[in-house]
């Protein structure tokens, strides 16, 4: 037997055992003659003590073990002199009479501390030793029990995990497709789900009634921080079932992991926000609403004071920020560099000060009066102290999208987005498609498969461009803290309402026929209405542990370039395999 106890287990009511524990060498350290070891295993730490008139070969190797050595020591708990109160097993020591190596270890290319000493690229390159630290090891076992949870959950509602492929056809419309290519079919290749969406809709079609599953998806897209090309999903589908069915079921699945995991009471029912609210006062459609500063529509209060940028712009907005009337000229061009950056795209920030001696500050007062600004104050709901920062342009969502970029800015520069803070909300009623001008066509806002609200058939079944783009679906995204965790919608189960949809987004029949046959023909023998969603599994850990990258909560995860640096891959393939592959590797030109 390797060993009687883990090294998180001894406690003082355990002294007098003989004991054997077997684990890691965290550190060893002299003292008087006496050796100690910190012995290390996933479930905690254990000190261990050679005395000094300990036998010489047991001094010898106690003093011969380096960091990371795996043992197994063999020996007495006795109470500690000096206890340490920190660690569970502060109490005790081991008195030790043996000790086996089991296994020596080169010295590690960092510390295995909670705050290691290595940088991110040796970490990732040795991830198996920094999945040994504290922090990952918290990390994955709140992923387990966040797994585990839903799993009784969602069983506990009569869903069934149902496994589906991961070969299936590329079909690529939103993200890029991972293909892999078929040796046993010359030319063609399969490509790797970005979601199991169609799958679960024919399991639907197919009579199970609930199902889920927690799955890996693939989605070759150029990678963001916190991107993964493969992430995974808790995917569920439901037949039988309207909006407020699915949103009941899943908000009461998220208050019971708030509550059994993190001890968290969120509200019953959760918030729900339109879309059209989303963007008109937190200009995104995952609004962050731990705080207020919400975006205010102030075109008509602007107008007519000879300021030609405001004259002409056909949306203005302003958002106003607590104490910024303080802020200095030199922070106030900051501000407006930052809102140039390309990844905000303002061309610049008009701002209105309410002094707190009364007076009004701003870059405009040449045409705006005193009386007017504080009517703009008045409306954006500024306080005396207060900034009022404004943007306009000529398209609206545009507009707000950028005051929303920059609220979210604000909130962080005044610690108003503390993560142990949870404000979940669904945002419901968003358009059913997106128009894009670069491609003089209309894409899915959600996906092809979400169902216009059925008060909105008639102009779904329009040609006319304004009619489609007021058709709303019934989609709705689960928001945290302004991150979104998951998304779904009431499907199309009608095979016309579904060739319909294919039409609207300039998909031939023919391509149609190619690529989605085989969901339009299922959909002609008796396909019940069915709805689901998916939440980002990835995310949902990183935000429960009040983190924002999901890197660490991954076990083995790539790096930005898409790269695992550990195993090297991807990595190129001999001739020989290229060759049953059919697969011609083009020179760089
Ligand atoms: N398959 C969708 C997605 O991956 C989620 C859903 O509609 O259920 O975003």
């Amino acid at each position: 037997m390797y060993r009687t106890h883990t090294c998180g287990e001894l406690r003082i009511g355990n002294a007098g055992q003989k004991v054997t524990l077997a684990g890691w060498v965290q550190r060893t350290r002299k003292l008087g003659g006496m050796t100690f070891i910190d012995l290390r295993d996933r479930y905690g730490i254990t000190q261990l003590v050679v005395e000094s008139d300990a036998d010489a070969s047991l001094l010898g190797t106690a003093t011969s073990l380096g960091r990371e050595y795996v043992i197994q020591a063999i020996g007495t708990v006795v109470e500690r002199q000096s206890k340490n109160s920190k660690m569970p097993t502060g109490d005790i020591e081991i008195k030790l009479d043996k000790i086996n190596i089991l296994n020596k270890s080169m010295t590690p290319p960092f510390t295995i501390e909670d705050e290691s000493d290595g940088g991110e690229d040796i970490r990732a390159k040795y991830r198996y030793l920094d999945l040994r630290r504290n922090p990952l090891q918290k990390a994955l076992a709140l992923r387990h029990k966040l797994a585990h949870e839903i799993r009784n959950y969602l069983d506990a509602h009569d869903f069934m995990e149902i496994e589906t492929p991961y070969l299936i056809k590329s079909t690529p419309e939103g993200a890029r497709d991972f293909v892999v290519p078929s040796r046993m079919n010359p030319g063609e290749f399969y490509a790797l789900p970005q979601s199991p969406q169609t799958f679960k809709q024919l399991l639907m079609v197919a009579g199970y009634d609930r199902y889920f599953q927690i799955v890996r998806c693939f989605r070759d897209e150029d990678l963001r921080a916190d991107r993964q090309p493969e992430f995974t999903q808790i995917d569920c589908e439901m037949s039988f079932v309207e909006q407020d069915d699915v949103l009941n079921m899943f908000e009461g699945m998220m208050r019971t992991l708030f509550k059994n995991v993190i001890g968290v009471d969120v509200p019953d029912p959760l918030p729900r926000m339109s879309w059209f609210d989303a963007m008109d006062n937190y200009g995104s459609d995952k609004p962050d609403v731990r705080f207020g500063m919400t975006i205010h529509e102030i075109t008509d209060k602007v107008k007519g004071k000879g300021f030609s940028i405001l004259d002409e712009a056909k949306y203005v907005g302003a958002i106003a920020v607590q104490g910024g009337a303080e802020y200095t000229r030199k922070q106030i061009d900051e501000l407006t560099e930052w809102v140039k950056r390309p990844q905000v795209g303002a061309k610049g920030l008009i701002y209105i000060k309410l002094n707190t001696d009364g007076s009004v500050k701003s870059s405009i007062d040449k045409f705006y009066a005193s009386e007017d600004l504080k009517a703009i104050g008045e409306a954006v709901e500024a306080k005396t102290g207060d900034i009022i920062l404004i943007m306009s342009g000529n398209e609206k969502r545009k507009v707000q999208t950028m005051l929303g970029v920059l609220r979210i800015e604000m909130g962080n520069r005044l610690g108003m987005r503390d993560p142990k803070v949870f404000a979940p909300l669904w945002i419901i009623d968003f358009p059913l498609l997106e128009w894009s001008d670069e491609d003089n066509r209309f894409y899915a806002m959600h996906h092809p498969f979400t169902a216009p609200k059925p008060e909105h058939m008639d102009l779904f079944y329009s040609n006319k461009k304004e009619d489609l783009e007021r058709v709303c679906a019934n989609a709705y995204d689960f928001v945290l803290n302004g991150t979104e965790l998951g998304g779904g919608s009431i499907r199309i189960h009608d095979s016309e309402v579904q060739k319909r949809m294919f039409e609207v987004l300039g998909i031939g029949s023919e391509e149609a026929e190619y690529k989605f046959g085989f969901i339009i023909h299922a959909f002609q023998y008796g396909a019940p209405p069915h709805g689901g969603l998916a939440f980002g599994f990835d995310r949902v850990c990183a935000l429960f542990a009040g983190k924002d990258t999901i890197r660490d909560f991954i076990a083995f995860p790539k790096n930005n370039m898409g790269r695992d640096v550990m195993i090297d891959s991807p990595s190129r393939i001999d001739q020989m395999q290229l060759d049953e592959l059919h697969i011609d590797i083009r020179k760089e030109q």
